[in-house]
C-alpha cells in the first residue's frame, strides 16, 4: 500500500484552472485551484451546487486535464503523460463512487464487481474470486447472485464501492455518493468509508450533508470555483 522512500505528498495540484466552452459561453468553473492531499484519511470537498466540486474531482481522477497549472501525483508531473499514460495511472491510483451508482442493470453483484478486471484480462476464476472476497469484506457476501433491482439503494452502493475497489487502488473519488440515499444509509456508507480509510485509502469524497463532511479527517471548501480551508 505504501507508495515507500520520501514524504513525497501524494497529490500536489497547483494553481489549476479549468473552463467549460460551451454554446452560451463560458465557465471559469476551477479558478486558480491549489490542494495538498497527504495518503490517508477522508478529505472532505463541500460548497453548494455549481461551485466546481465534481469538475475537481474529474480532474484528480484524470478524467479532465486542466487549462493549465500543475498536478503532481505520486511525485510525478501527471498532466505530461500521453492519453495511455494518464490512463495507466488513472487505473491504478483511483476508483471512482459516483451518485447514481452506474451498475449494469442485468448483470449480478458479483458480475459489476467483477467487470472492470474483464477489461484488464484477468481470468474469469480468479475475477470472481477476487469479487466475491471484496463483496464479503463489504458485508455483501450473502448477496453475489442478486441483480442490482434485487438490492437495496445502500446496497447497490456498496457494490458499486467493491467495483471501486478491484483494482487495489491508492485513493477512492467519490461524488455525492449519499445523494440517493437516506441519512442512515447514508452513515453506513460512511462507515464504509471510514472503514478503509483505517485501511490506508485515502477517500476523497464530495458532499454537501454537512453531518457526512464533518465526519471527515479533512474538510476543503469550493465557492465559485475558489477553495478555501476549513
Ligand atoms: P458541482 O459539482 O459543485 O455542482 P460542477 O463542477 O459540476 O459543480 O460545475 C461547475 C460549473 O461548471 C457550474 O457552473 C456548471 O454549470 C458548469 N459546468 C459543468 N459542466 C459543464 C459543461 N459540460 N458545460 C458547461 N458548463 C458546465
Ligand atoms: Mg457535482
Amino acid at each position: 500500500m505504501s507508495n515507500g522512500g520520501g514524504e513525497e505528498r501524494m497529490i500536489v495540484l497547483e494553481k489549476i484552472n479549468y473552463r467549460y466552452v460551451y454554446g452560451g459561453g463560458v465557465v471559469q468553473a476551477l479558478h486558480e485551484v491549489s490542494l495538498a492531499i497527504e495518503g490517508g484519511g477522508i478529505l472532505a470537498i463541500s460548497g453548494p451546487s455549481g461551485s466546481g466540486k465534481s469538475t475537481l474531482m474529474y480532474i484528480l481522477g484524470l478524467l479532465l486535464t486542466p487549462d493549465n497549472g500543475d498536478y503532481r501525483l505520486a511525485g510525478r508531473d501527471i498532466l505530461r503523460l500521453d492519453e495511455e499514460g494518464k490512463a495507466g495511472f488513472r487505473n491504478r491510483h483511483f476508483g471512482f463512487v459516483f451518485q447514481k451508482f452506474n451498475l449494469l442493470p442485468r448483470v449480478s453483484a458479483l458480475g459489476n464487481v467483477a467487470l472492470p478486471l474483464v477489461y484488464a484480462g484477468i481470468a474469469p476464476k480468479i475475477r470472481k474470486e477476487r469479487a466475491a472476497e471484496l463483496l464479503a469484506r463489504i458485508g455483501l457476501g450473502s448477496r453475489l447472485r442478486h441483480s442490482p433491482k434485487e438490492l437495496s439503494g445502500g446496497e447497490q452502493q456498496r457494490v458499486a464501492i467493491a467495483r471501486a475497489l478491484i483494482n487495489d487502488p491508492k485513493v477512492i473519488l467519490a461524488d455525492e455518493p449519499t445523494g440517493n440515499l437516506d441519512r442512515r444509509t447514508g452513515q453506513g456508507i460512511m462507515e464504509v468509508f471510514q472503514g478503509l480509510a483505517e485501511e490506508g485509502i485515502t477517500v476523497i469524497l464530495v458532499s454537501h450533508d454537512r453531518e457526512l463532511v464533518g465526519l471527515a479527517s479533512r474538510v476543503v471548501t469550493l465557492v465559485d470555483g475558489r477553495l478555501v480551508e476549513e
